[in-house]
């Protein structure tokens, strides 16, 4: 006779341990509820370790709740309930009385005050033991089974889980390399949900130009950056981006990749980087007169250092057509005039996007309309419950993405405690 597998019983079983399980598994708890949080890599949260280059962007200062809800699109309405309840403020309080000091950077954004995301990753890690929480790592589910509209239990590889209440946390598609595979899509499209179409978002851009190879690890700060269709401008973004070795990425870049990909699927897309956007054409040429006549024996390769960084001088000077050691005096009007253009519109043409392999964040998910914005609760089952990124809600770079985390997860983790 076959053995009988080993059942457990819980309040509350929460499958994904990113920053929303976690979170929610914390809130429950600390409601009084039996929590487990099963995940299938060896251990919770890996890419939360990656977060904001492993510094861990964790929110950002934006306090007014309908402005924060705004950079998330029209899904963004959603939020209001969760932002109220779990907002900003009560975010940093949670990190501050867990002993996270966080300090605020460019643009708002909120960082761990030691620039490690292992920080905030260890403090989770600490308040699941201390809240007595189970977490079971590196587990298969191979069947969510549902009687009436209700889940009856999960079944795993050598036992069964029964709990009041069920959370899915699973996330996006994006980094699959960290767990985030897309399980909980088909799961809740299994149990009758309806699934926005997932696509990669926040990502990076492929260009054409491929001495963009040489310009690899390059971080631009204060660029304006431009993107242009059958020569019109559709849109531009101040900020920082990064040269990687196929093409560009960094937070304007990320942010636009979205309004990107929309063209692309039109027709071709330029770039235009305009380097010193605190100077029109005009005071450039001022500039760049001013340092060859102050110069006027040095050679091109070392006037341009006091202008660009220096990784971008040989590019720029091979596209100019300017000699590296031809010396300031004999530059001429014409190479003048190249140089300043193409100081204020460095051209790009993309040639696509990046894939989930190297999406920051996946756009689409669980649809909205059939979860209770006030509990987290899906409308058609009656004793499931979701968070994060699995849900279709995607914000700009900054730390808006976790702070759906912390706020949906808290909220869930709340409503899916009572009994
Ligand atoms: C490189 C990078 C940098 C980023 N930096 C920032 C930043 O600085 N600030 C910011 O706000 N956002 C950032 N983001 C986005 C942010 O990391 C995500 O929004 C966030 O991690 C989503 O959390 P989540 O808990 O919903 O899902 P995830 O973090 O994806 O966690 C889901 C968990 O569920 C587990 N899981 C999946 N399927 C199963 C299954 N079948 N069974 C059991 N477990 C399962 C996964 O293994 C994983 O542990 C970054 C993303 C990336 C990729």
């Amino acid at each position: 006779m076959k053995p009988s597998m080993q059942t457990e019983k819980y309040d509350l079983a929460i499958i994904g341990a990113g920053p929303a399980g976690m979170m929610a598994a914390l809130r429950a708890a600390e409601c009084g509820a039996r929590v487990v949080l099963l995940e299938k890599k060896h251990m919770p949260g890996i890419k939360l370790l990656m977060t904001g280059k492993e510094r861990c962007n964790i929110t950002n200062s934006e306090t007014d709740v309908r402005k924060f809800a705004a950079h998330y699109g029209k899904n963004g309405k959603f939020l209001l309930n969760a932002l109220y309840h779990f907002g900003v403020t009560e975010t940093l309080d949670f990190f501050h009385r867990n002993d996270l000091k966080t300090k605020v950077e460019r643009g708002g954004r909120i960082f761990p005050e030691s620039d490690m995301a292992k920080d905030v990753h260890g403090l989770f890690l600490r308040l699941i033991k201390k809240n007595k929480i189970t977490l079971l790592t590196s587990c298969n589910i191979k069947k969510i089974s549902l009687k009436h509209n209700t889940i009856e239990k999960i079944i795993l590889d050598h036992m069964e889980m029964k709990a009041g209440n069920y959370l899915i946390a699973t996330g996006g598609r994006s980094y699959p390399q960290t767990g985030s595979t897309g399980e909980g899509y088909k799961w809740a499209g299994q149990m009758g949900h309806t699934i926005v179409k997932p696509e990669p978002a926040l990502t990076p851009v492929l260009v054409k130009e491929t001495w963009v190879n040489e310009l690899e690890g390059l971080s631009l700060k204060n660029v304006l950056i431009s993107v242009y269709q059958n020569n019109k401008k559709q849109g531009e973004r101040f900020g920082e981006a990064l040269f990687t070795g196929f093409g560009m990425s960094g937070p304007v870049i990320l942010d636009m990749s979205k309004s990107i990909g929309k063209l692309l699927a039109v027709g071709p897309v330029d770039l235009f980087i305009d380097f010193k956007p605190a100077l029109d054409f005009d005071m450039l040429d001022k500039r760049i007169l001013r340092d060859l006549e102050g110069h006027k024996n040095k050679s091109m390769r070392n006037i341009l250092p006091e202008l660009l960084p220096q990784k971008l001088i040989p590019v720029i000077l091979k596209l100019t057509g300017i000699g590296p050691e031809k010396k300031g005096h004999s530059i001429t009007k014409e190479e003048r005039k190249k140089l300043r253009v193409l100081l204020k519109q460095f051209p790009l043409t993309i040639k696509s996007l990046l894939g989930f392999d190297k999406a920051i964040i996946t756009t689409g998910g669980v649809n909205l309309k059939e979860i209770d914005p006030k509990t987290m609760r899906s409308r058609i089952i009656n004793n499931l419950y979701f968070a994060g990124e699995v849900l279709d809600l995607d914000g700009p770079t900054g730390g808006y993405n976790l702070q759906v985390c912390w706020s949906t997860g808290y909220l869930a983790g709340e409503s899916a405690a009572e009994k």
